[in-house]
């Protein structure tokens, strides 16, 4: 398969194009040209994943953390200090990031994570903004279903759980025909008036370019009038973070211990232990500080993340929230596996989607 018809599929399984302004994700070193069978999946790039390519002939890895976050200036490498990313493209391998891609979708890391902790009713902590278009269009009463259809199939009209949302309202269109033209009613220079239906669907930014495509091979006019609206809603569908509820209250260590053992840790920081019952859980995996008001927002019992500092939890400890640091590595423990199983669906026996066996940690434990 084509690396650009692999990079093409990925972004449409998971938003890239959508976070990407916020996060250096998509393919990170790669030549389009490149005819990819078999790719790796890891949690980041190291000297050990490019070794497993180099060893398996794969010559696509793609990585949950992206291998360049902040702007480089160079690229250098020596026996002592490899640079993994030097070695990949030395060795013609193709790396493509995915990282808050991977985050913000319902079936992304958050979501699982929930799931892993007995969570139900589990919804977005804090809801992408920006990201919302409305698409306008006019069509003829008998073509409204085939471009309502043909628009829903390419993403259009996804709020939550519901697909295939619409609004149409019956009015009169007008137009002129111009000299050569050929218009699908009417003709050159006679004034038309005719009834159509302005249909109306929200889309998701990621998706707006295949979604209009579709609409105008759908619709049967020679010049399709269609407006694009950028929204200030939320996206209900995409958003940072996670927070759901357990079936019955647990007392706060029983959670905690829950927490480890999912996790596979032995010990977590938290700003205080109060005697009470933990219900409502809301967390997110990696760096989720951002996050935390939302937390307090939304009346959790405990808001479980990483990376958190000492200032932090000092604040906290006079709150009712408690925060939970389990780690950046562990909260994130299942990405590439998550990585691993939404990739292998999406590529089906098209290419081998396997899983790194190099383990990373980020930090050594003594
Ligand atoms: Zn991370």
């Amino acid at each position: 398969m084509n690396l650009v018809d692999v990079v093409k599929k990925i972004k449409e399984k998971l938003p890239v194009e959508l976070v990407a302004d916020q996060d250096n994700v998509g393919l990170i070193v790669g030549d389009y040209d490149d005819d990819c069978g078999t790719m790796i999946v890891a949690y980041e790039l190291n000297g050990g994943v490019v070794d497993e390519a180099v060893n398996s002939a794969s010559n696509l890895i793609v990585t949950y953390h992206t291998p360049l976050f902040r702007a480089v200036k160079s690229l250098t490498s020596s026996k002592s200090n490899p640079d993994p990313l030097l070695k990949a493209a030395q060795s013609r391998i193709n790396v493509f990031a995915v990282h808050t891609a991977l985050d913000v979708p319902s079936y992304g890391l958050n979501f699982d994570l929930a799931s892993r902790l007995g969570l139900t009713g589990v919804r977005t902590l804090s809801a992408l903004s920006g990201t919302l278009y409305k698409i306008v269009v006019f069509v003829p009463a008998d073509h409204l279903d085939k471009v309502r259809d043909a628009m829903s199939r390419s993403g259009a009209g996804r709020i939550g759980n519901y697909t295939e949302c619409s609004f149409a309202a019956e009015g009169e269109g007008s137009f002129l025909p111009g000299e050569g033209s050929s218009p699908f009613i009417g003709r050159p220079g006679k004034p038309e008036r005719t009834s159509e239906s302005r249909l109306e669907m929200v889309v998701e930014k990621s998706f707006a370019g295949k979604v209009i495509e579709a609409m105008l091979n759908a619709h049967p006019y020679e010049e399709v009038a269609y407006d694009i609206y950028a929204l200030v809603n939320s996206s209900v569908n995409y958003g940072f973070g996670a927070v759901g509820e357990l079936d019955e209250p647990l007392e706060v260590r029983r959670f905690l211990d829950r927490v480890k053992k999912v996790l596979g840790i032995s010990s977590l920081r938290l700003s205080h232990i109060p005697e009470s019952k933990v219900r409502k859980v809301a967390l997110c995996a990696g760096s989720g500080m951002p996050f935390y008001r939302d937390a307090v927002r939304e009346g959790a019992d405990i808001f479980l993340t990483g990376d958190v500092k000492h200032h932090d939890f000092r604040e906290a400890r006079s709150g009712r929230t408690i925060l939970a640091d389990a780690t950046h590595r562990a909260t994130e423990k299942f990405a590439a596996e998550l990585l691993h199983k939404i990739l292998r669906e999406t590529f089906e026996d098209r290419i081998v989607v396997s899983l790194s066996k190099h383990e990373y940690d980020s930090a050594v434990i003594y």
